[in-house]
């Protein structure tokens, strides 16, 4: 199962990885290590689209956990998303790479509504787009706004950088035996409910053919090769499933 030739790709990262090596927030030291990796991954010739989650700031399950209202508290979390965003185009543009931020809740003194054909036209012009908010809808993950953005701007594929390396057959934190796959099929990552994105992601991405990748954003360099097809990571696709 290889990779098809990555011309545009989303790349999706977890609020969490935001924080460095804090407990909660943003290290601006951190988003702007990650900026440098996104821009050398687009002067590589790539068309980049970003999706941020909010995890590190709300999460809306968090928030209902502790008796708040739901669908309050999901859209607590798309806010969260949206200073993500921020951050991460501040530090973008300081390495000078033009970036548009689109959410889907529209706040129009902050940012662009999300509109396909401007963004369209942002990529062709070598911006970086950030969609922020997720789907714009409560009871939905940045993991969704991430394959649905990713479908709709005919990305080649979806990467995602968190802080694991890949996909794992048990929890690597709690099993010691637990192993990676270099490669896995879509089917098996929903039928064995493995942790890789939420079901709805990993079938919209199904649906659309979008292979997703796993790997840690957290290692220095670790996208550049990631995307040179080297690197330590999970592609989820289609195909066989080795042993
Ligand atoms: N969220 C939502 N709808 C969306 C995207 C996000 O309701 O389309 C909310 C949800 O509460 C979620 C929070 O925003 O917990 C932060 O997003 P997520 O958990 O996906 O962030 P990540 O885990 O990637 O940091």
């Amino acid at each position: 199962m290889l990779l098809p030739e990555t011309k545009r790709i989303l790349l999706k990262l977890s609020g969490e990885v935001l924080m460095g090596d804090q407990q909660f927030g943003i290290d601006t030291d951190f988003v702007s290590k990650l900026a440098e990796e996104v821009k050398a991954a687009k002067e590589t010739g790539l068309e980049i689209c970003l999706v941020i989650g909010g995890g590190n700031i709300f999460r809306g399950m968090a928030g209902a956990a502790k008796g708040m209202d739901r669908a309050q508290a999901d859209y607590m979390g798309m806010l969260a998303t949206v200073m993500n965003a921020l951050a991460m185009q501040s530090a973008l543009e300081k390495l000078g790479v033009e970036t548009r931020v689109q959410s889907a809740i529209q706040m129009d003194q902050v940012c662009e509504p999300v509109i396909r054909r401007r963004a369209e036209r942002h990529l062709e012009k070598g911006r970086v787009v950030i969609f922020a908010a997720g789907v714009g809808a409560p009871y939905f993950t940045t993991d969704s706004g991430a394959a649905l953005r990713a479908a709709e701007m005919r990305c080649d594929a979806l990467f995602k950088g968190t802080s694991v390396d890949g996909v794992y057959d048990a929890d690597p934190k709690k099993v010691a035996s637990a192993t990676r796959y270099d490669h896995i099929d879509y089917d098996t990552v929903l039928a064995e409910n493995l942790k890789v994105m939420d079901a709805s992601a990993v079938a919209l991405c199904r649906d659309n053919a979008i292979p997703i990748v796993v790997f840690s954003i957290r290692e220095r360099g670790n996208l550049a090769r990631v995307l040179a097809g080297e690197g330590t990571q999970t592609i989820v696709g289609t195909g066989p499933n080795p042993a």
